[in-house]
């Protein structure tokens, strides 16, 4: 038997791929392509957006007309928030939630001995715990790895769907994160990427506190050659003292994703996003006062309801103010279910794509100047692959600098996946050229 798998959305939902695919595995299956022809197909779908929903329709569409007699099993996040729109679908015949994943595999035996349609989705109020899938013992790519440490959000930001699709906040049992980080470090990953739903919110459920850099301090402790990234960190669950409790740790690279979302008191306050434009600046001093390169990252969504000019230029000038070391700029999109989806004022397309393309003209130019400030210094950069054409090898530093330094195909050969001091010295294509020293 084969089973294809397609993923749509975000890097959680592609670590939870290769969580399913190592399960079928263990089950007997063969892992088709994508585009090869499969007996079960699991679409892994997205609901972050309504064309997000309207992609994952065509792709249970798709598949069925590639493989008309497979087994279309629909998960994920739509396979939750359109539990109704997905079961009345004919070319669906298992529906499972974004808490059924494990059971995945077993659903389908019941399926191919009833022949009947299975629907498995909780309502999200009653999502109460982790869903384990075992460890994922490899990941596409031989640096970086990614685990999972938490599921859900209680924060309910006034755009968002996730909470409805994730369900409330569980983290995953410590020693299991454990025995994947051991693992993955043991084949060789140098890279682990702790992610989840909002991982700042890992160990939170019981007081409210978080529970992160307790973790951090766990994995560090593993033996072997290897880093620590965050995938993102929430600035509606930490603050500046709770940063600091993170700068102790070696191992964690000095790269955060901080999403802002607006400059705009205003705004933030309809997002409901919890924090004003100085407590977030308080968290971005804190940062650079520890390292005035350390790497922050960040999501600007404009045009949401009710943004006025003014609202706009304050997210402008805080990109402009902070040297972003990536900015990334969504137009607001209507998304149904949420309490935005409603609020009076939308702004019309138009205005959002110009607010779109002056703000990207500005995070091009903040991360120009990150990349500036960089140069002269030294950074451990992980290589990750060489470029024949230009004969360098490139990797990223931990601050999310992409360097480059020029060597011959034979050593570069050895120096991938190994960490190497880089001065950095020249702007080069999208980020440094430097030297080992
Ligand atoms: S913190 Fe807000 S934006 Fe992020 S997942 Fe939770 S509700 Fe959505």
């Amino acid at each position: 038997m084969k089973a294809a798998f397609a993923t749509l959305g975000c890097k959680v939902n592609q670590y939870e791929t290769q969580a399913l695919k190592e399960l079928f595995r263990s089950e007997g299956y063969d892992i088709a392509a994508e585009d090869e022809p499969a007996d079960v197909c699991v679409v892994n779908t997205c609901s972050v957006t309504n064309m997000a929903d309207r992609k994952s329709r065509q792709t249970v569409r798709h598949f069925k007309k590639m493989n008309p007699n497979c087994v279309i099993v629909v998960t994920g996040c739509y396979a939750q928030t359109g539990k109704e729109t997905v079961r009345a679908m004919d070319e669906v015949d298992i529906v499972a939630g974004t808490n059924e994943k494990s059971r995945i595999p077993e659903l389908v035996r019941g399926f191919i001995e009833e022949r009947k349609k299975i629907f498995d989705v909780l309502e999200y109020e009653k999502l109460g715990c982790f869903d384990e899938m075992g460890i994922v013992e490899a990941m596409e790519g031989r640096t970086r790895a990614y685990i999972k440490i938490q599921e859900g959000c209680n924060r309910f930001c006034s755009y968002c769907i996730i909470p409805y699709a994730r369900g409330n906040v569980r983290s995953r049992k410590e020693e299991d994160i454990l025995k994947e980080a051991e693992l993955l470090i043991n084949r060789g990953y140098k890279e682990l990427v702790l992610t989840g739903i909002n991982t700042a919110l890992y160990g939170s459920e019981d007081d409210g506190e978080p529970k992160l850099h307790i973790l951090i301090d766990r994995i560090s402790q593993i033996k072997g050659d290897f880093r620590i990234r965050l995938s993102s960190l929430e600035p509606t669950v930490i603050n500046s003292e709770y940063i600091k409790k993170l700068f102790e740790f070696d191992r964690l690279c000095h790269h955060v994703h901080l999403s802002v979302q607006s400059g705009s008191d205003n705004i933030l306050r309809k997002m409901k996003r919890r924090y004003d434009m100085t407590e977030y600046r308080d968290i971005v001093t804190t940062i650079k006062e520890f390292d005035e390169n350390y790497g922050i990252t960040t999501d600007i969504i404009v045009g949401f309801p009710g943004e006025e000019n003014e609202d706009f230029l304050d997210s402008v000038k805080t990109v402009e103010d902070i040297d972003f070391c990536k900015v990334h700029v969504f137009k607001y999109s209507r998304r149904g279910g949420t309490p935005a989806d409603k609020m009076p004022d939308q702004i019309p397309p138009q205005t959002k794509n110009e607010r779109s393309d002056l703000l990207i003209k500005a995070a091009e130019m903040s991360a120009a100047r990150f990349v500036d400030r960089n140069i002269g210094t030294v950074r451990s950069v992980l290589f990750e692959e060489y470029d024949n054409e230009k004969s360098v090898i490139t990797g990223l530093a931990d601050n999310y600098i992409r360097a480059y330094v020029e060597m011959d195909e034979e050593t570069a050969k050895n120096a991938i996946n190994s960490f190497g001091n880089v001065l950095l010295e020249k702007r080069f294509l999208d980020g440094i050229k430097g030297i080992l020293i």
